[in-house]
């Protein structure tokens, strides 16, 4: 296997690591055993002494050759400068009560992913958990990776954990046996760990990762930092949904919803998110995110062939339905894209 950078782990500490530019994916922890995350905090436990390493080469926070990622998924190159490569946006949503209700919009992440198991398309995802959602997890504010191998558990990740989880820690596990096929759901950081990894390893990681659902991010908060400001302000509550409507951030408690004003929770935004300059999860085969204008639905890309397939399936099953995404509001998602990349430049810039 030839890296396409000649950087190890000792680069990949010094480079981003060191400078708080670590998104928390969990791509390098997947992959490696002296790599752990301490709580959000990324660590490599022991010098393994290698010059080269995939843990450098997968980082989404390392030099990254997007037109050489967009060529393997895609098949060719050209794209939407703000959206990334696509073949339709639409408006989405879970048919099933229960699934939407338990989704963070209109749960379309979850039925696509229960269809594509009920399918076969795979046999476990990597997901994101959190709030209490399992009697394991003592802490609400932190979310934990889990590799989920039926509906129930999908179920169990439904909605959006807005701090950052290396869900992608488990990837290597759910790899491991080659009758495994393993779907992702990530931020967009994880999408790109998750493609550099499959440009590096392809044997490994393009057959055994089918499918990667990308959700839309324009940040992630910093857990410690979260904590720190509830605790505070009094108690940690209970937490049954977070959501960031319009101006506020609102954290649905078991009591009365808690409203911070956005202004102080970009305080507690991820450094390495500032630097990142994609909103929509351009890498991923289907990307999904919240429709500010019907807040029951989804926005949903398409971007790949496979990600047709999945969509295909799950209408065939009537686990989703779809509608027209108003043409109208095109230019706003994409204002919203390329304002996120704008103001990754303007800050490179000022560096
Ligand atoms: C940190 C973060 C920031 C976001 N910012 C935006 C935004 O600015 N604009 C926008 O339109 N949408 C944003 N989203 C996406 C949005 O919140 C929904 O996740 C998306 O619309 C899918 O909705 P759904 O109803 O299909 O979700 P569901 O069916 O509830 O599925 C949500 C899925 O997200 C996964 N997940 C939850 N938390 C995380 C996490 N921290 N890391 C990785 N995976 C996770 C779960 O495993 C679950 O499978 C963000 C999501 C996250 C996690």
């Amino acid at each position: 296997m030839k890296l396409p950078v000649n950087k190890g782990p000792e680069d990949l500490k010094k480079e981003v690591l060191e400078q708080g530019l670590c998104s928390c994916c969990g791509g390098c922890i997947g992959i490696c055993p002296y790599i752990k995350a301490v709580r959000e905090k990324v660590i490599i436990t022991d010098n393994c002494g290698i010059k080269e390493g995939k843990c450098y080469n997968l980082c989404p926070h390392t030099p990254t050759d997007n037109s050489r990622l967009e060529k393997g998924i895609f098949g060719a190159t050209g794209k939407d400068p703000a959206l990334g490569r696509y073949v339709s946006i639409k408006q989405s949503r879970a048919t099933n009560r229960r699934v939407q209700a338990s989704g963070q919009y209109g749960g379309t992440v979850t039925a696509l992913i229960c269809s594509a198991l009920e399918r076969g398309e795979i046999n476990r995802t990597l997901l994101t958990q959190g709030f209490n959602q399992r009697k394991a997890d003592k802490d609400p504010l932190l979310p934990t990776a889990r590799l989920a191998k039926n509906s129930k558990g999908v179920l169990e990740c439904s909605g959006s954990k807005y701090t950052a989880c290396p869900t992608l820690s488990l990837l290597g596990e759910a790899v491991n046996d080659k009758r495994n096929m393993t779907g992702v759901v990530g931020r967009p950081c994880q999408v790109t760990a998750v493609r550099k990894l499959q440009d590096i390893e392809p044997e490994t990681f393009r057959s055994r990762v089918p499918l990667i659902i990308g959700l839309f991010c324009m940040w992630a908060l910093s857990y410690r930092d979260f904590k720190s400001f509830l605790a505070a302000r009094g108690r940690i509550p209970s937490v049954r949904k977070i959501d960031i409507p319009q101006e506020d951030f609102v954290i649905f408690t078991r009591g009365k919803p808690i409203r911070i004003p956005f202004e102080q929770i970009k305080e507690l935004i991820r450094p390495s998110c500032e630097l990142c300059p994609d909103f929509t999860s351009e890498l991923a085969d289907l990307s999904v995110g919240a429709t500010e204008f019907d807040e029951d639905w989804n926005t949903l890309i398409i971007r790949s062939k496979k990600g047709q397939e999945i969509i295909d399936q799950a209408l065939d099953d009537g686990a989703i339905e779809l509608k027209e995404f108003p043409p109208e509001k095109l230019e706003i998602l994409k204002r919203a894209a390329s304002d996120k990349k704008k103001r990754v430049r303007a800050i490179l810039k000022r560096r």
